[in-house]
């Protein structure tokens, strides 16, 4: 599925700082504390048989993924149903 993100000042998306965003950056990066963009962006994520995924995850839900939680404020809702919405 894809997933809606905020984008981390390290570069990376929010939840690779776990669903708290106080963790450090699973890249190893060395970015202790995610410091993210207040709007989000599309992340595209791929199956196990490197297909895009066009699905997009319902913000605030668990994603297949990873077991995350993807991020559910008020700005991934509002660009969740814009891009559900376009898709339509
Ligand atoms: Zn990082
Ligand atoms: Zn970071
Ligand atoms: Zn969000």
């Amino acid at each position: 599925m894809a997933i809606l993100i905020h984008r981390c000042k390290c570069g990376h998306p929010d939840i690779y700082h776990g669903g708290t965003r106080d963790r450090a950056c699973e890249m190893a990066c060395g970015c202790q504390r995610a410091d993210v963009a207040p709007e989000p962006e599309l992340m595209p994520t791929w199956d196990a048989l490197g297909k895009p995924v066009t699905t997009i995850t319902t913000p605030g839900t668990r994603w297949a993924g990873s077991g995350g939680q993807t991020c559910g404020c008020a700005g991934c809702e509002k660009a969740h149903t814009e891009l559900v919405g376009a898709a339509a």
